[in-house]
């Protein structure tokens, strides 16, 4: 088996270490233009050129969960692009997450910026039921994030692209219930995949619907977002803040709005990390089901975009 990596911001060797560990019969290279057909790729963010000359692999696996950046290129037709799955990475977003819907409810980004200006305050504690979640996207990281919210008694809301039923979640499905579910949700957590149907998904109008005070955490693409759009709706008081950890452009350009908006907490795109260990171990499972004949999950659908 013929496994070629071509991952542009990421260190080939350890990569390479862990899948000769973990298939020891595998022949494994770097890519390289011209190199010959391989069997398998792992992939993050490869040049067109990769994808026009591969265009014969069984199957690729992108280092990642979200495969907008792939699905931006031509991809050879009839190959299919596996994502990675969790491994390790629902985990922390549900931690990302949890801490930012604390954070705020708790109203402790508030106590730091008084305790760093010198002053002891206390604030009357906010009611938990004041302070429905809804979570945009129910899937791998969604749903694990919507039942972690759950272990702090916040109410919570979901809402997805086909209708799902999740414990303890009131959930909403499709566009025509989309405004029920902004109008149930104070705190609005994104966790959609970026395609055609949820670019620029939080806008004007969308955040406009969120209840009064409303808290926006994105941690899906910085597409979703109209930057502009929730600086407006911040400034004008409908929304109390926002944690941001993607952005249309990473990273976040130092003159931005964002950088400085005294409402707006920022990360640089690291709520959820591709885990090397776990995702291979993963990959490696499904090289072997291939290999078995065994259908795999994980799969992306092209038309769907995600
Ligand atoms: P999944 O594919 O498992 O889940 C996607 C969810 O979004 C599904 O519930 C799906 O609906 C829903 N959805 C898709 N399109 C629509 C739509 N048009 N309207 C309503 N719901 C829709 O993805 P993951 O949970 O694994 O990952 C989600 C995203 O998180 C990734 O695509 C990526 O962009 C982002 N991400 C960010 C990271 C970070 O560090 N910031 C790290 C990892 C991922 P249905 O259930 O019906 O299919």
């Amino acid at each position: 088996m013929k496994i070629t990596f071509c991952c542009t911001d990421t260190t080939p060797g350890p990569w390479l270490e862990g899948l000769r560990a973990a298939l020891p019969g595998a022949e494994l290279s770097v890519w390289q233009p011209g190199d010959p057909q391989a069997d398998y790729a792992l992939v993050w963010a490869p040049p067109q050129q990769f994808m026009d000359e591969q265009a014969g692999l069984k199957a690729m696996f992108n280092l990642g969960a979200g495969v907008d950046g792939l699905l931006r290129l031509r991809l050879p037709p009839g190959v299919p692009v596996v994502r990675i799955e969790d491994a390790g990475m629902a985990v922390q977003m549900a931690e990302y997450v949890c801490q930012a819907v604390v954070r705020h409810f708790r109203a402790l980004d508030v106590y730091e910026s008084d305790m760093a200006r010198g002053q002891w305050t206390f604030y009357k504690p906010r009611v938990r039921r004041d302070f429905p979640v809804g979570v945009m996207g129910l899937g791998v990281l969604g749903q694990r994030v919507a039942q972690a919210l759950q272990h702090f008694e916040f109410p919570v809301n979901g809402w997805s692209r086909s209708p799902r039923q999740l414990p303890g979640v009131t959930t909403y499905s499709g566009a025509e219930e989309f405004d029920a579910f902004l109008g149930a949700s104070r705190v609005l957590v994104n966790l959609l995949p970026l395609t055609p149907d949820t670019r620029d998904i939080l806008n004007a109008k969308t955040l406009s619907r969120l209840q009064p005070g409303g808290y926006v955490i994105n941690v899906a693409r910085g597409a979703h977002l109209v930057d502009e759009d929730l600086i407006a709706q911040i400034d004008s008081g409908h929304l109390a803040g926002a944690t941001l950890d993607v952005f249309r452009t990473e990273p976040l350009p130092a003159d931005h709005a964002f950088r400085t908006h005294p409402r707006i907490t920022l990360t640089p795109h690291t709520s959820a990390r591709t885990l090397r260990e776990d995702s291979l171990a993963q990959i490696a499972a499904k090289l072997v089901a291939l290999g078995r004949g065994e259908p795999l999950t994980g799969l992306v659908e092209g038309s769907r975009g995600y």
